[in-house]
């Protein structure tokens, strides 16, 4: 598969040599000689395939791959162990500590070719279906799926300084009803586009309704949320959308924002919190900022 990496690691050359000769032109490869040069590549690289030797100084291949598996977001990073040893115990330890395969040394050419390339194809697979199961089609954003997953990590990670802002597109209803359902998707694709830009890179942002958005983000201070958030709820206004006539589309939305405070007990309370500020925006005449 081209353009895919794998990251070699053995302390023996001739190892080396030999895996390099195979798959050389087939792959880009890089090369480890030792378990602590491995980890240091695979935090700069993205690797996509590594072939563990087990039998190394200081850090053996068992060492390395616990190491992956606990330090590193590469839960789904295939590990193939390439290996002299071959009896039972070494084969069981190293699909318990995490290995995808195990190939004992010295291997067929063409096995070890059609075992790195089925874990790479398992490999696409899983990285395909996270992403289908992540984005939002129509926007590109991520969907409420993967919004909630995400707000529960950083929620976790720490309130300091975090916000909830819920947005909700005023009178949507009539845009379908005036102009059609494709054209409110058009809008719905605008609306997004323009909080995407407005937000800042470390923000949480997906939608999570049909015509409702959310962003969590970390700011120093209200003031300064609240401004954000109200320049965002100018530039939506301001935005021209046109209609398949040519006609110019009245877009406006509601934004609800929330702190979180020592009383926030959860995610959800706080996205709740937002929430209500955002229904108290829309009780007071739309295209408003509201802050709890
Ligand atoms: P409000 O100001 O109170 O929010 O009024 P509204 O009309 O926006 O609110 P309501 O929740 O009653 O209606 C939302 C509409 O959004 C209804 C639904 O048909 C439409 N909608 C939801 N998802 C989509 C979508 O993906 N595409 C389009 N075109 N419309 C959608
Ligand atoms: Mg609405
Ligand atoms: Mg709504």
């Amino acid at each position: 598969m081209i353009g895919k990496n794998i990251l070699i690691v053995d302390d023996t050359e001739t190892n080396i040599d030999i895996l390099i000769d195979l798959l050389d032109d087939k792959y880009e490869l890089l090369v480890a000689t030792d378990g602590s040069t491995a980890l240091e590549i695979l935090a700069q690289e993205k690797i996509d395939l590594v072939l563990l030797d087990i039998m190394m100084p200081i850090m053996d291949g068992y060492d390395v791959c616990k190491h992956i598996r606990n330090n590193y977001n590469t839960e789904e990073l295939p590990i193939i162990f390439i290996t002299a040893k071959s009896d039972e115990e070494s084969i069981e330890k190293a699909y318990d500590i995490g290995g995808n395969d195990y190939v004992v040394k010295p291997f067929k050419a063409k096995e070890l070719l059609a075992r790195i390339d089925t874990q790479l194809k398992l490999k696409t697979l899983i990285d395909n279906l996270e992403r289908v199961a992540s984005y939002d089609e129509m926007t590109g954003i991520y969907n409420r799926r993967k919004f909630f997953q995400l707000a529960v990590d950083v929620f976790k990670e720490g309130i300091d300084n975090l916000y909830a802002v819920m947005i909700d597109i005023d009178k949507f209803k009539d845009v379908n009803d005036k102009y059609g359902h494709p054209t409110g998707d058009k809008v719905i694709k605008l609306v997004a586009k323009e909080i995407s830009k407005n937000i800042c890179e470390d923000s949480i942002f997906g939608r999570v309704g049909g015509e409702e958005f959310a962003i969590l983000c970390f700011k120093d201070s209200a003031q300064t949320v609240k401004e954000k958030i109200e320049k965002l709820r100018k530039n939506i206004e301001n935005l021209e959308i046109l209609s398949d006539n040519n006609e110019l589309i009245k877009c406006t939305i509601s934004e609800g924002i929330a702190k979180a405070t020592n009383e926030t007990k959860t995610i959800d309370a706080l996205l709740k919190e937002a929430d209500i500020a955002l229904y108290e925006a829309k009780g007071t005449g739309r295209n408003r900022v509201i802050f709890r």
